[in-house]
């Protein structure tokens, strides 16, 4: 009763109001596009052996191992900590190449870097301590989960 002068506003303003809904709702949309990973980087990048927040390599070797550590068997968290390990060292003349290479967990890869190490030199045991400071100071390649 009080805008008989305009009639025509109140339809007006209703569209305006549906056309901000449904803008947010495709808004809504372009975000849940990123949650499929979410919180599934080992899943995902072993599953299609490549992950937007993984390294091309690391996420083949993941695919190839099924998700696995190579050293114990156990499938690979979220949390664990992944290492790229030569199969053959190095030092004793493994290629750099992705067929002689292994994903590991870091503590596996201490372990086997340890019997790696055995091989070079027979001569003695590490002591526990002095492995424990190597560890430390050692640099590790961490997963990258925002
Ligand atoms: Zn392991």
């Amino acid at each position: 009763m009080f805008a008989t002068s305009h009639e025509g506003l109140k339809p007006f303003s209703l569209t305006t109001h549906s056309e901000i809904g449904s803008s947010s709702c495709s808004y809504v949309k372009v975000q849940g596009d990123k949650s499929p990973y979410d919180g599934n980087l080992i899943y995902w990048s072993s599953r299609l052996g490549e992950h937007p927040e993984m390294p091309k390599r690391k996420a083949l070797l993941l695919k190839k191992q099924k998700g696995k550590c190579a050293w114990c068997g156990l499938h690979f968290l979220n949390n664990d900590v992944l290492e790229v390990d030569h199969i053959i060292p190095r030092i004793i003349g493994g290629k750099n190449e992705y067929i002689n290479l292994q994903i590991l967990h870091k503590h596996c890869h201490d372990e086997k870097t340890t019997s790696d190490d055995s091989l070079k030199s027979r001569k003695t045991m590490r002591e526990k301590t002095t492995s424990d400071d190597s560890l430390k100071s050692r640099k590790t390649m961490r997963l990258h989960i925002e």
